[in-house]
């Protein structure tokens, strides 16, 4: 396909957010590329999302595939903006009609203990890298740091990722034991069936393993764990309904994974012992009016050979990007025009702070129809007319076209085309050549489920 007119965006960051963006400007025969600091495209996907979600982690990478390998889009992986890009250049000297920030929520928000963070590796684990280990490890050329789990653990956290958290604790010690006791089960199966039923085949109950099992503190009530989603100005039945959910989604869970939970407790200090952390001090706290408020004298300790810290992500910070404290500054969610820039817009977990696919893809979606249609001003209809015109044959165009492409501002072939070059520096920088499915296979991970059906691996 010869390149044609048009406008040229680079989006960092190939994920849901990134993904669909792509897909989205393409579609109006716009034209893409996508940087990514991996070597796929899949952000928490693959990296987030636990391994134990096979179906959703397939259909979710088949459909950031299909986007990504749209004719309009390139893909530029092992690239970071902020270390291999800077951020300003790429903005003010490499004249692409709008840059989208599309790079997620990978910092854990620092667990607000003082000097704890001295311990990362020695007692304490953050959850992204946590679960990003936990979902790897089984590979056979896994090169990552390599982390520990110890029975009765200690979680700090209370949203939905902080139960995984707490699944991956309990499934992972409970294997051990039974594998140690000569059981034969895998981690899959675990998780499907859950703990007791899977024990309950084997003619033993939790006791008998002989593992204390984890905890999961949190410094609001069950009823607040943000497990289902308040609507703003809820009536009191509302309200009423949705705590049930939240309580009735840890019970659930709590049935199934057999660990524990402690509510209204704050960690205010760390215990020390030796060169480790060796556990947590509590206070308890209430909640009045939607507030929490801790009780001084109610401190508690609490000894744990691990402690994870699950209490939220943050957006990297990239030199040059304004942060509004966690997340990046916009002007307004809906357009996501990240402030002091003419053409900056972010999308996804980066903006919407909030971990879930879909509302990842809706608001790069709303965010990507809202930059065609206002700042690029270039409509459905703009589009439709370029087609007729034959704006996307390629050919030199007529004097009609001509005035339609200068109106619309839309870049020449020539800048494009030197836009491209660049691109491809990067792709060769990378060792990627262009073929997408060639280099999705070949650095596609090995599977666990695959392993578990050779026999291979248990978890
Ligand atoms: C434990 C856990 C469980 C979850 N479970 C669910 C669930 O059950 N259902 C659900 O809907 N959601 C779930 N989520 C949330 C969901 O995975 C994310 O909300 C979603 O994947 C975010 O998509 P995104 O595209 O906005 O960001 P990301 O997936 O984070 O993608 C960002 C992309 O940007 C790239 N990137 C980052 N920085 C740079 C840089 N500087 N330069 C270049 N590239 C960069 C990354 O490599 C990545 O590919 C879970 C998350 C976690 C952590």
């Amino acid at each position: 396909m010869k390149t044609h007119p048009s406008h040229y965006v680079i989006i960092f960051g190939g994920a849901c957010a990134g993904s669909e963006a792509a897909a989205q400007l393409a579609q109006r025969g716009i034209y893409a590329v996508v940087v990514d600091q991996k070597a796929l495209p899949y952000g928490k996907i693959e990296d987030g999302l636990p391994k134990w979600h096979v179906k959703l982690r397939d259909k979710e990478e088949r459909k950031i595939d299909e986007k990504i390998t749209h004719p309009n889009v390139q893909f530029v992986p092992k690239t970071r903006l902020g270390r291999d890009i800077d951020f300003n250049d790429v903005v003010n000297n490499w004249g692409f009609s709008a840059v989208f920030l599309a790079i997620g929520a990978w910092r854990d928000r620092p667990l607000p203990v003082e000097g704890i963070n001295d311990f990362v590796g020695k007692g304490l684990y953050y959850q992204n890298p946590f679960v990003e280990w936990f979902n790897h490890k089984h590979e056979p050329d896994y090169q990552g740091p390599q982390l520990e789990i110890h029975d009765g653990a200690i979680v700090v956290g209370g949203g939905l990722a902080s139960i995984d958290v707490m699944k991956i604790l309990m499934l992972e010690t409970t294997l051990d034991a039974l594998t140690r006791m000569g059981y034969e089960t895998d981690l899959l199966t675990l998780e499907k069936e859950g703990i007791p039923a899977v024990l309950k085949k084997f003619n033993l109950k939790f006791e008998d393993l002989g593992l204390k099992g984890a905890t999961l503190f949190y410094r609001r009530r069950s009823i607040d764990m943000p497990l289902a989603q308040m609507p703003p100005n809820a009536t009191p039945e509302v309200v009423e309904k949705i705590q049930k959910t939240r309580q009735k989604i840890l019970n659930l869970a709590m049935q199934k994974y057999l660990f524990k939970f402690q509510e209204l407790s704050l960690p205010v200090d760390k215990i020390v012992e030796g060169d480790r952390l060796a556990g947590l001090v509590f206070r308890k706290t209430e909640v009045v009016d939607g507030k929490v408020r801790d009780l001084p004298g109610t401190e508690f300790e609490v000894r744990a050979p691990l402690i994870i810290s699950s209490i939220g992500s943050i957006p990297e910070p990239i030199p040059g990007i304004p942060s509004a404290g966690e997340l990046f500054r916009v002007e307004d969610p809906e357009t996501g025009k990240v402030e002091g820039y003419r053409n900056v817009f972010a999308v996804g977990n980066a903006v919407t702070g909030k971990g879930n696919i879909r509302e990842s893809e809706l608001h790069a979606r709303k965010v990507s129809r809202w930059v065609m249609d206002n700042f690029l001003q270039w409509t459905e209809e703009d589009y439709q007319r370029f087609k007729e015109l034959g704006g996307e044959s390629g050919e030199t165009p007529g004097p009609e076209l001509q005035q339609f492409i200068q109106e619309k501002g839309l870049l020449s072939v020539e800048q494009i085309e030197a836009i491209n070059q660049k691109i491809k520096a990067l792709q060769e920088r990378a060792g990627y050549n262009g073929d997408y499915w060639q280099w999705r296979e070949k650095h596609l991970p090995v599977r666990l489920e695959q392993l578990i059906a050779e026999g291979k691996a248990r978890s």
